[in-house]
């Protein structure tokens, strides 16, 4: 209660300016984003032709899959002739068809329904990346100014694009007021800060109230991001105070929705019993609609319910079965109908996460007591998930074991001096030989976007397999793009 008040509706109006001021615009000269170079691409030799499809031969359910030969396989095209092909290791390899499967099991799951799916950029940044899932019909989830731009320079429709985020700049909601994208409303301060940006160019700003759902914890231990101990959104409580502020401020912001988003995890178990994730989709959609029916009681006509990203996958390559995108909007369906909505969803991790490999080679092998380790060439640098969170990601050899190798316990490592620098641990693989090829998969989200160049391992280059062909689409980074930011100093 005390918090309450302290952001009265009185508050807001005195600190926003009502012209901008020189000085406010003058913070914003030139917010133009200066042209992307053209991209070369570069077309390895395609070596589908002499290959058996893997595809063919069984029934495989990913992108990435062993052969009857026992070698590993992308859409066809075999793993160690892309590494002999390329001039780098390591290297991100995707698959481009299995990028267009994922947004079409989201676009079949949406029949029937007025819907955007806005992929969340901050998952995987590839221009190239970006562009296909532009021509694809996806809208872009944005969390800063730049990736505003880029989104603007991969063609995205701003009118399918949305804002997000707990802590945005002025500066950069006044570009996303000028280009007229949806802004979710995180806080008092955040809201502020919209009407500010509204002023500063003249325009009504279209907005959706992040909620936090609040869904409960006993039932829900596993979300992040959806309840009461999350930085992220505004709580139940407050929901009358921003309405009253969006009221005040009628000719600077059009409240169009209300969007929640409940972080990612998959499935855990609890007591042996597998809870999937879509349960609490359903959970948070029907505290939703309750919100919706509310606020348009006071007059809003509310158009859209983002019900954010977060479907897991199989990381594990387990065969669990996992909800797919039919399963998530399937318990949402009914809802949205009912109250003639527009639903937003906001996948990042579900589209992108399993059409690609990290590709390694492996440096050496070694024992240190009771433990083995196998040394590759990639490192938390490059793909920083299992260092940070723990995560699990599985590993393969892309090439058949020699008949003599030793079936081992192995955690595989980097050469980056932290022990934190691990790709997996106690997984159970075939002694390698140096120079074999080792994958990480499922590393197409929050992998090559969250790389560094810790030890000055420079970000890797990325490819794709596009129709029996390996293509550049990303340049892997090279000395002179570090001592570039010394030039003239
Ligand atoms: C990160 C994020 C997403 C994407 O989440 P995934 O788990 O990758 O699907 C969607 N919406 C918001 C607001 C996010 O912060």
């Amino acid at each position: 209660m005390a918090a309450a008040q302290l952001f009265s509706r009185a508050s807001i109006s005195p600190q926003i300016p009502h012209k901008p001021t020189a000085a406010a615009l003058s913070l914003y000269p030139s917010l133009r984003f200066p042209a992307f170079p053209r991209l070369k691409t570069l077309a390895l030799r395609a070596v589908s032709s002499q290959a058996p499809r893997a595809a063919e031969a069984t029934e495989f359910r990913h992108c990435f899959s062993k052969g009857e030969d026992g070698f590993l396989y992308c859409d066809g095209v075999r793993v160690q002739d892309v590494m002999e092909g390329v001039e780098r290791s390591p290297f991100y390899l995707y698959s481009k068809d299995q990028i267009t499967r994922n947004v079409e099991a989201y676009k079949e799951a949406l029949q029937g329904l007025r819907s955007v799916v806005g992929y969340a950029i901050k998952a995987n940044n590839n221009l190239k990346i970006l562009e296909h899932l532009r021509g694809l019909g996806c809208g872009a989830v944005l969390v800063s100014g730049n990736e505003l731009r880029l989104a603007l320079a991969a063609g995205f429709d701003p009118k399918r694009c949305i804002f997000n985020g707990n802590g945005k700049m002025l500066e950069d909601l006044v570009l996303a007021a000028e280009k007229e994208v949806f802004v979710n409303v995180d806080s008092e301060f955040d809201l502020e800060n919209i009407v500010t940006a509204a002023r500063v160019v003249g325009k009504r700003v279209p907005v959706l109230l992040r909620i936090n759902p609040d869904v409960d914890p006993q039932v829900h231990p596993y979300v992040a991001t959806g309840n009461k101990t999350s930085k992220f959104g505004i709580r139940n409580e407050k929901l009358q105070w921003f309405l009253d502020a969006v009221k005040t401020h009628s000719s600077e912001i059009n409240l169009v929705g209300v969007h929640c988003h409940l972080g990612s995890t998959i499935t855990k178990t609890k007591q042996n019993r597998l809870i999937t994730k879509v349960d609490i989709f359903r959970d948070a959609a029907v505290l939703m609609v309750n919100f919706i029916d509310q606020i348009r009681a006071q007059g809003f006509q509310l158009e859209y319910l983002n019900i954010g990203g977060g479907l897991g996958i199989d990381y594990h390559h387990t065969g669990a079965v996992l909800p797919t995108p039919m399963d998530l909007i399937n318990t949402v369906r009914e809802l949205v109908l009912s109250r003639d909505l527009t639903l937003i969803i906001e996948p990042g991790r579900s589209l992108i996460a399993n059409t690609c490999c990290l590709v390694n080679k492996v440096t050496g092998v070694k024992t240190n007591g009771t433990k083995n380790f196998i040394v590759i060439d990639g490192s938390m640098a490059e793909l920083i998930r299992p260092s940070l969170y723990g995560a699990y990601q599985h590993i393969d050899l892309v090439s058949p074991p020699a008949a003599d190798a030793h079936v081992a316990t192995f955690d595989v490592v980097g050469p980056v001096c932290e022990s934190a620098d691990f790709l997996g641990k106690d997984r159970e693989l075939p002694t390698p030989a140096k120079g074999t090829g080792l994958v990480v998969h499922d590393a197409g989200a929050y992998c090559m976007s969250m790389a560094s160049t810790y030890n000055l391992k420079l970000r890797p280059p990325e490819y794709w397999v596009d129709n029996g062909s390996v293509v550049k689409i990303r340049h892997g980074e090279k000395m002179e793009d570090f001592t570039r930011f010394f030039d003239g100093l």
